[in-house]
């Protein structure tokens, strides 16, 4: 008899998980406290699909700027110094993984998983047909000074590969890859870029949504929205799911359960005695709705990354999407106007034709890691597994994550 599977969560990791395991015949249910599919972190990200960011943040330039930037409102990276027990043992993990001399092997790890990621991605597009404003326009990183730039130009040696190849633009090149970005039209004077062709940029919410639509109606998977699931438990072989409405509480029985809830995917790992540290970093994003020609002449069409300000930016249609900054302030989702000004800001200062009248404001967490790599792995409680932790890469990785879990279920069967 085939297994019922239950997924916890409809973002990225549960959709991708959904249909690996869908497409190998299983009975596959996915489960979310939302409406809609995709309505948390995987609604308004970056966008990019970024071998080329695989970089791991646990670097000890990152501390310092860290430190430095902590009294800064529009610092990219900003600490909440207020006391939590959860935020501090995360902090403590991340200075940990600083000093393990992993760096390199994780940051090689994580493009390989990339890369996988983005084949399954094109696969899926053109298998199935979806239509998430894919763009295969390469990532385009950029720099306002020639130290930056020759700093970023020397990982060459340990990043450049096939399919992450770091071609180093001067500022020429730079304008003829992307016209927006010609000087003569920002204030600015850039001193060059990095090019990563065979990266992309697309619209993971639109994804989750169309991908949504595909598991129902071709591959039978049943949906269970607007159920938030409060406690899991194994009895005898089967896993019991139970979720309160205001008037009963319900159990649902499975033969197996992916958690793949995000942020809050703790909360489980915590009731079934699982070691994890899943913390939220809060971003933001401001999507820039291109109503007149000059606007959609004057935007960008190769995603962006400015490096040194970790602002990334991607074409989404008729949209321009903005994202950055990361703070460590909990389960905090309150837009911050002083957070939304810099990626206004960023915008006028390099495309100043660009209107910025009509935008929409976004607030996203995170669910990162100490040593920022994702969890892919079985719980001690059998039958449970997990697929989270993909901090700023959960697009990036999504596809490559969701397909080793679904394999890792299907062997345990
Ligand atoms: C500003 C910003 C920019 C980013 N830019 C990029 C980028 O350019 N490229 C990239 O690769 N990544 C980017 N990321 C990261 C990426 O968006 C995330 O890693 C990814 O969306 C996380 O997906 P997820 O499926 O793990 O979590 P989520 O999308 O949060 O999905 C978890 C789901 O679980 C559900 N859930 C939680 N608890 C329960 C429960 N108890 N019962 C039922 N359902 C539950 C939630 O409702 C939610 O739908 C960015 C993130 C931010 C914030």
């Amino acid at each position: 008899m085939t297994n019922k599977i239950a997924i916890i969560g409809a973002g990225i990791a549960g959709t991708t998980t959904a249909y690996s395991l869908a497409k190998q015949g299983m009975d596959v249910t996915l489960i979310d406290s939302r409406r809609y599919p995709a309505m948390a972190t995987s609604y308004a990200n970056g966008g990019q699909l970024s071998a080329s960011n695989s970089e791991v943040w646990n670097t000890p330039k990152n501390i310092i700027n860290g430190m430095k930037w902590m009294f800064k409102k529009d610092a990219p990276l900003l600490f909440n110094p207020s006391p939590s027990l959860e935020k501090y043992k995360w902090i403590l993990g991340f200075l940990a993984a600083t000093f393990d001399g992993k760096h390199k092997s994780k940051t090689q790890e994580t493009i390989e998983l990339a890369k996988r990621a983005r084949e399954l991605y094109y696969k899926i597009s053109d298998d199935e047909g979806i239509e998430f404003d894919l763009l295969k326009k390469g990532i385009l990183h950029f720099y306002d000074t020639q130290k930056e730039l020759d700093i970023a130009a020397a990982k060459a040696s340990w990043l450049d590969q096939e399919g992450m190849e770091w071609e180093v633009l001067d500022i020429d090149q730079v304008e003829d890859l992307e016209p927006a970005l010609k000087s003569s039209n920002n204030q600015k004077k850039l001193a060059g870029g990095i090019y990563t062709k065979s990266d992309a940029s697309g619209d993971i919410h639109k994804f989750c949504k169309n991908m949504h639509k595909l598991l129902e109606e071709k591959y039978a998977v049943k949906s269970l929205f607007n159920t938030e699931i409060e406690s899991i438990y194994k009895d005898k072989d089967k896993v019991i799911l139970s979720a309160a409405t205001e008037s009963e509480t319900t159990g649902y029985h499975f033969d197996k359960v992916a958690i793949c809830a995000g942020i809050d995917t703790q909360k489980f790992a915590d009731i079934l005695g699982d070691k994890m540290r899943v913390y939220p970093v809060k971003g933001y994003s401001v999507t820039i709705h291109l109503e007149d020609e000059k606007s959609k002449k004057s935007a960008p069409q190769v995603s962006l990354l400015d490096d040194p300000k970790k602002i990334v930016s991607s074409r989404l249609g008729d949209r321009l999407r903005v994202a950055g900054t990361a703070e460590l302030a909990g389960k905090n989702k309150d837009i911050r106007q002083d957070r939304i000004r810099p990626l206004l800001g960023w915008v006028r200062e390099y495309f100043p034709e660009v209107s910025t009248e009509n935008y929409t404001p976004w607030a996203g967490l995170r669910p990162m890691t100490p040593n920022m790599m994702p969890l892919v792995f079985e719980s001690k409680a059998k039958g449970i597994f997990y697929n989270t932790g993909h901090g700023h890469l959960g697009w990036t990785l999504g596809a490559a994550t969701g397909d080793l879990l679904a394999a890792k279920i299907l062997d345990a069967n």
